[in-house]
């Protein structure tokens, strides 16, 4: 039975890279009619962000991975906090002492930083322990003389030497590490919490966990959780492993921008806390109109591709082509012009209901209310020119409001009587409501009659409807705005 857990800690925002690593275990899990789990990694008291828990929900819920047990969905696994699973890990500590896989360590925070300071390279390892303050060193007796003195301990993981750590990651294949660069990790804090390493182990095996996909900078830490699942007698239970690939910055080939570049840095929703990852930012990708559907499918394509030319995806579809025998071991380069792209396509193929709540709302923001019919009509008119849902507003302004500047200077010199006469016949004919159609050959029939060249007559129009050289159809945005408004507005403009 599948079962994979996405494990964020609530120290922060939720980046790039985190809600790749949910997107993954989501994608996985329902293509294998397993259980998408979320568990808070909050063992670490002092980097705890209040409020970054919800955060993290309301995100993965916004990209519509909605996890099947969850703190506030509990399964039978429960709880899914590990700060409310303290009394699990101790247990498992004092095994593992028993066992001779790992050790108290009387070293206080003191002592390690003035070593630190003459050592700045110093690790708690193979070779240090044996002169460090630790039931290694000392004698049982006076190991539990300190233990009842109630002295601060840490429990660590005693790293053998010499041995060679093998694994199979379903991403990169066979994966080896010597036990001899691996230090020995602290378990347990002087607080009685657990470190992740521990905490890690002892849910992922009481969840019942079956893969693990996380990133890729994890891959250092997994010899310390195999040695972990082997001392503790489950290594038969033990998930298969799957580490993603990194996520990079474009590399500088002039042409992105490097404010661009940097977006990689954004979080899914803007925070309301200062983030240490990446300070207060006002702005994710929510914020900066990312549809939902279009972030996700951005991000699948983040070290993964269908290997053929679909690149448009929706999450149902992800499901079905989803192979993590695909996942490249390589970085992924993250690209902001491309991650507009993928928004742009998913605007044109959006339900457009589901896009005039989205704009309509942005509209109000504006102090902008108009009726569905009429912003429905310009949604479709500017759609193909929208990459974030903003552009609909920058683009649609002149939908609503009369332009206030008229910039006419592209057309001042062709002008004449001839041309005033024209505009001044065009808007008598109007007497009804006119469909763009009806414009444009009302518009040319009185150009013919007149013998005046239509060509010359269309970018002045444009300019007095919009108020410079940009829109779509000039008859269109006619039809649009209404014949009342496109009247005031040539009349405007003539005076
Ligand atoms: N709590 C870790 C994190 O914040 C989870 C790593 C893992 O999935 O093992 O990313």
């Amino acid at each position: 039975k599948v079962r994979v857990r996405f494990a964020p800690s609530p120290t922060g925002g939720l980046h790039l890279g985190g809600v790749r690593t949910a997107l993954f275990n989501y994608l996985f899990a329902k293509q294998h009619n397993g259980t998408f789990v979320l568990r808070i990694e909050d063992t670490d008291q002092t980097r705890f962000v209040e409020g970054a828990e919800q955060y993290i929900m309301d995100c993965l819920k916004w990209c519509g991975l909605t996890p099947d047990e969850s703190p506030e969905n509990p399964g039978e696994f429960g709880p899914y906090r590990q700060s409310e699973r303290k009394p699990y890990y101790l247990q498992y500590a004092k095994q593992l002492i028993e066992a001779g896989h790992a050790y108290y360590a009387f070293d206080t925070p003191e002592e390690l930083d003035a070593i630190r300071k003459v050592e700045p390279n110093f690790v708690y390892n193979q070779k240090s322990r044996l002169k460090m303050r630790n039931s290694l060193t000392m004698s049982a007796s006076e190991v539990s003389e300190w233990l009842s003195e109630g002295k601060p301990y840490v429990v660590r993981i005693f790293i053998p030497e010499h041995e060679q750590v093998e694994f199979n990651d379903l991403i990169r294949g066979e994966v080896k590490f010597e036990t001899n660069i691996v230090d020995d990790k602290v378990l347990l804090k002087a607080d009685g919490m657990p470190t992740y390493h521990l905490a890690v182990v002892v849910d992922d095996y009481a969840m019942k966990i079956s893969h693990v996909f996380r990133g890729e900078e994890w891959l250092p830490s997994a010899p310390i959780h195999i040695l972990l699942w082997k001392y503790l007698g489950w290594e038969d239970e033990m998930p298969q492993w799957a580490h993603l690939p990194l996520i990079l910055k474009p590399d500088g080939n002039g042409k992105l921008s490097k404010r661009d570049g940097d977006r990689l840095g954004f979080p899914v929703f803007a925070m309301n806390w200062e983030d240490p990852a990446s300070g207060s930012l006002t702005t994710g990708f929510k914020e900066m109109g990312f549809l939902p559907e279009a972030f996700v499918n951005m991000l699948a394509m983040l070290g993964w591709n269908a290997g053929t030319e679909q690149e448009i995806f929706d999450l149902e579809e992800l499901v079905k082509n989803f192979d993590i025998e695909r996942v490249s071991k390589a970085g992924a380069k993250f690209d902001f012009e491309k991650a507009k792209w993928y928004n742009h396509q998913w605007i044109q193929i959006t339900d457009v209901d589901q896009l005039f709540e989205l704009v309509n709302q942005q509209l109000k923001e504006q102090g902008i209310t108009e009726s569905k019919s009429k912003i429905i009509s310009v949604i479709n008119l500017i759609k193909d020119r929208c990459n974030l849902l903003p552009d609909f507003i920058k683009q649609s302004s002149f939908f609503f409001v009369t332009p206030s500047n008229i910039d006419f200077s592209a057309v001042s010199g062709k002008w004449d009587i001839n041309k005033t006469n024209f505009y001044k016949q065009f808007i008598e004919e109007i007497n009804k409501e006119l469909t763009s159609l009806e414009y444009e050959n009302l518009f040319k029939d009185l150009a013919l009659k007149l013998s005046l060249k239509t060509g010359e007559l269309m970018l002045p129009l444009r300019i007095m409807l919009v108020g410079g050289k940009f829109g779509p159809g000039v008859f269109d945005i006619a039809s649009v705005i209404g014949a009342e408004e496109l009247k005031k507005r040539i009349n405007l403009a003539l005076e």
